[in-house]
């Protein structure tokens, strides 16, 4: 696959090759962290994270991995109050403006769709690290990380889906990548309202990957290699009591976790709220903390293939 310029959306990801060596940087990367032997290639090169939305992992990760590379941050961790947004600058001349100073922007944004409006006329990559209720490809790449390094293998797994599948912006990256591997089968668990957007239902039926939706656990995780489990995203519901009506319709508490295969894996991308009790992080099927750290390699491999 050729070089990305930027990096929108995860169905640029269609060639498995690719993502095998961006996944083998990402373990040298960790093997050389962990050795303290990482060398400096993004030296001299600045990454911008302009955050629009609250964020922990993703922007610390990103930060962490361009300056575990040699290379230097330039960060608005609010940027809808503290950039010149509040004075109302456009995203657009914000990013003509930004990508004069930073080699790459990571952004995150409320609206869709706003990552591939910066990337028409930013000449620096754009990374879109979260647009609304669109996608968070960075994200998802993580996540197939995780599941290549906890499983050994792609191909033939079952991956039950659970959550807010209308909303989770993670979900909607985890797809296609999902979709590159034979013999896949999905498991879509949602209640009725946070139903995947028919968009992901029709990609998945062009390419011909099973799936099956469902609103229950039982008789459905039990056969599962991949459990991955979603908030409701509060942050998109119109009301409270709607939000209220379906926060708590999935936990996984230790009962739950047990009743999986015993080599399964348990992920989110965090953060939780009450989807996952606590007692299941001590389970060895709970891979979401693993997941959390491997985003930071996974981001330095990207950084390095976008920028050295
Ligand atoms: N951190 C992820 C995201 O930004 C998942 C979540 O917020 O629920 O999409």
């Amino acid at each position: 696959m050729e070089k990305l310029k930027h990096v929108i959306s995860s169905r640029q990801f269609k060639d498995p090759g690719f993502l095998l060596s961006l996944f083998e940087s990402a373990h040298q990367m960790e093997r050389d962290d962990v050795f303290h032997a990482l060398t400096d290639p993004l030296r001299g090169r600045i990454l911008a994270t302009l955050f629009f939305e609250p964020s922990t992992r993703t922007r610390f990760s990103f930060e962490a991995a361009m300056q575990k590379l040699g290379g230097g941050v330039l960060t608005s961790e609010n940027a809808k109050a503290n950039s010149s947004a509040t004075k109302g600058e456009t995203i657009s001349d914000t990013v003509r403006i930004v990508s004069g100073y930073a080699d790459a922007i990571a952004i995150r944004h409320y609206e869709q769709g706003a990552a591939e409006a910066a990337a028409r006329i930013s000449p620096v990559p754009i990374i879109n690290a979260g647009d609304g209720v669109g996608e968070h490809p960075t994200q998802a790449l993580a996540d197939i990380y995780t599941i290549k390094k906890e499983l050994g293998r792609l191909s033939g797994l079952r991956v039950a889906l659970v959550g807010d599948l209308l909303n989770g912006r993670t979900i909607h990256s985890l797809l296609p990548l999902l979709c590159l591997y034979p013999g896949v089968t999905i498991d879509l668990l949602s209640p009725a309202q946070l139903r995947l957007p028919p968009l992901y239902r029709e990609f998945l039926a062009e390419r011909g990957v099973a799936f099956h939706e469902g609103e229950r656990l039982e008789g459905v995780i039990e056969q599962a290699d991949v459990a991955y489990i979603t908030r409701v995203q509060s942050e998109r519901f119109v009301s409270r009591q709607e939000y209220d009506a379906v926060k708590d319709v999935y936990i996984i508490d230790a009962e739950t976790a047990n009743r999986l295969k015993p080599e399964a894996i348990i992920m989110h991308p965090l953060p939780r709220v009450n989807e996952i009790s606590p007692e299941v992080d001590a389970n060895t099927r709970a891979a979401y903390f693993k997941q959390a750290k491997n985003s930071l390699y996974i981001r330095m491999a990207l950084l390095k293939h976008l920028l050295a």
